[in-house]
């Protein structure tokens, strides 16, 4: 398994780290199989999307805090719920197609490390499962 860091700037944010799974992927050495990208947070997540326009991720985060606000009637004390639930919206893993040590990606595609609760450091653990 591989495992970076993601430092965030924001508490809220989209942040493209196709070139850090991509890098893990071809240090694992395997050729063919999927790649399982992986954060190991409970108010982040990770998820696939355009990034050649910055506008997309931008109205991602906004119907995301329209579906989940910052201030509502949440019960949990941490007074983060809605990063929480934003969390489990998105998903805490991606699974993406691995051939020539490479991802396969469409031409529109980047992996977005997803902030909701920060800014923090954060992990992402990637690993590559052989196959066809
Ligand atoms: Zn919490």
């Amino acid at each position: 398994m591989h495992e970076f860091s993601v430092r965030t700037k924001r508490r809220i944010e989209m942040i493209d780290i196709t070139s850090e799974v991509s890098s893990a992927v071809r240090e694992s050495g395997t050729e063919r199989g999927i790649a399982v990208v992986f954060v190991p947070h409970t108010t982040a997540a990770v998820t696939i999307n355009e990034n050649a326009d910055p506008d997309v991720p931008a109205d991602i985060l906004r119907k995301l805090a329209d579906l989940s606000p910052e201030r509502d009637n949440w019960r949990h004390v941490e007074g983060n719920s809605d990063a929480h639930v934003k969390s489990t919206l998105v998903g805490a893993s991606a699974t993406i197609i691995v051939q020539g040590a490479g991802l396969v990606l469409g031409t529109w595609q980047s992996v977005f490390f997803c902030e909701f609760d920060g800014p923090r450091s954060r992990r992402v653990y990637v690993t590559v499962i052989p196959g066809q």
